[in-house]
């Protein structure tokens, strides 16, 4: 090979390195730079100055690495590798960079490139030997772009494992304030059962001696005497419900509501708890209309809740419905199958459109619950839904403000396929 020849396979080389974005170093046994090609610049080093400097001087990122160099030139180790680094340019701009370095043992031999001596070139400056020592050859490839997009993937890492910290923190942060939270509602509970069950003896013992009294078994009464007497057990009989509700809740949050369920004639249960209202409704001049459907099946339901449901109802429809207004109850199948509907619908002061909503929430009390002088708590829909739902079934309602409303309650049957 003529030294024309090499001239153009150097420029070939160079073009290929360029166009590889690689430079290439090779050293000798002590590491001094014998000939360097980069193209891109990688280094800071050039080819001729680059001459007999420590291979360590255009590589920094190899100090530490002396030993494992030390392991290629004597033979006992295959390679070394810094698979990514960076460096800041003059521009400041960062390189990755990718370097690995092998032992070069026959340098000249191993080449094609050789200049007309069978050498390889040397850098300007530098004196080719005749016969080489064994050394190293380094190569350092610019990654740039996987450079970039490890560093992007390193910082989405990083940011997403601080948000993992900082979701973690505050989980374990809102498990504690759950426990704490549920701690209190069972301390709640417990106070409110262990009140409502304190309160309700001593207001039966009342309520029954109120009844004693107004049965004349202890003497005669005056007017006076019995009007007194009616306030005060009719007073008894509100605190009665209040506690009564008070203790359904406990039970239902606590989840130690049992239903004991049975098979149950809808119709008959209508009637008798019809029969019961009648005294309330006339005093109220309030018509009560029943219906039942003829040839029900039975429905599958815990009677005394059942009782303690279409009370409720019965009860917010005399409630909320002026004097002399109308309250029909019917009771026939459900448009679904397996069902049974119960309806109850009154005349009364109806629920405003905006509020029907929040209607069956806890304490939650309608404007127009102000219009008739009906006191309440807002206890009774909400624990008649939950009674509900414990069924099986459903319960929803319709209304027009000043037109009266409408509650629709289901029941599953007793001899439903799914029973
Ligand atoms: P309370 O009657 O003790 O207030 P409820 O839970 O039974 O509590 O009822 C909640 C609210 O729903 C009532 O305050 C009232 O505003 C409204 N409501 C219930 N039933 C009727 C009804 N039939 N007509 C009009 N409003 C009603």
């Amino acid at each position: 090979m003529t030294f024309d020849e090499l001239t153009v396979n150097l420029a070939a080389l160079t073009a290929m390195l360029g166009e590889r974005s690689l430079a290439l170093a090779i050293a000798d046994d002590q590491l001094r730079v014998q000939w360097l090609c980069d193209p891109m610049h990688l280094t800071d080093a050039t080819g001729a100055a680059s001459a007999g400097q420590s291979l360590l001087d255009i590589a920094p990122e190899l100090m530490g690495y002396e030993r494992a160099l030390d392991d290629l030139l004597t033979g006992r180790g295959g390679e070394v590798e810094i698979p990514l680094f960076s460096r800041e340019t003059g521009t400041e701009e960062t390189r990755y960079l990718r370097l690995l370095v092998r032992p070069w043992p026959a340098l000249a031999a191993n080449l094609g490139h050789t200049n007309s001596h069978g050498d390889w070139p040397a850098s300007p400056g530098v004196q080719p030997d005749a016969v080489r020592p064994p050394g190293v050859i380094l190569f350092l490839e610019d990654i740039t772009p996987i450079g970039e997009l490890q560093q992007r993937l390193m910082q989405s890492r990083n940011e997403l494992s601080l948000q993992t910290d900082a979701l973690n923190r505050a989980n374990n942060e809102l498990a504690a304030a759950n426990q704490e939270l549920s701690k209190l509602a069972d301390v709640r509970s417990t106070f409110v059962s262990m009140a409502a069950h304190e309160l309700r003896t001593p207001l039966a013992v009342m309520r029954g001696y109120a009844d004693m009294l107004l049965d004349e078994t202890l003497g005669a009464l005056n007017d006076a005497q019995r009007e007194s007497l009616e306030t005060l057990r009719h007073g008894g009989d509100r605190l009665l419900g209040i506690v009564n509700n008070l203790l359904d809740l406990t039970r239902l949050e606590t989840g130690r509501m049992e239903l004991v369920l049975h098979a149950l004639d809808l119709g008959d249960l209508a009637r008798a708890i019809a029969r019961e209202f009648r005294p309330l409704l006339e005093a109220k001049q309030q018509n009560l209309a029943v219906a039942v459907a003829p040839d029900l099946p039975a429905a599958l339901c815990d009677e005394t809740r059942v009782f303690q449901i279409l009370s409720n109802l019965l009860s917010n429809a005399s409630k909320y419905t002026p004097a002399g207004g109308r309250i029909d109850l019917s009771v026939g199948l459900a448009d679904t199958a397996d069902e049974l509907l119960v309806v109850v619908r009154d005349t009364g002061v109806g629920i405003p459109a905006d509020q029907q909503d929040q209607l069956g929430t806890l304490f939650f009390r309608a404007r127009t619950a102000n219009r008739v002088d009906a006191r309440g708590v807002g206890l009774g829909l909400y624990i008649t839904r939950s009674l509900v739902q414990l069924h099986g079934g459903r319960l929803w309602w319709e209304s027009q403000e000043g037109q009266g409303s409408t509650f629709c309650v289901t029941f599953l049957q007793a001899d439903a396929p799914d029973q």
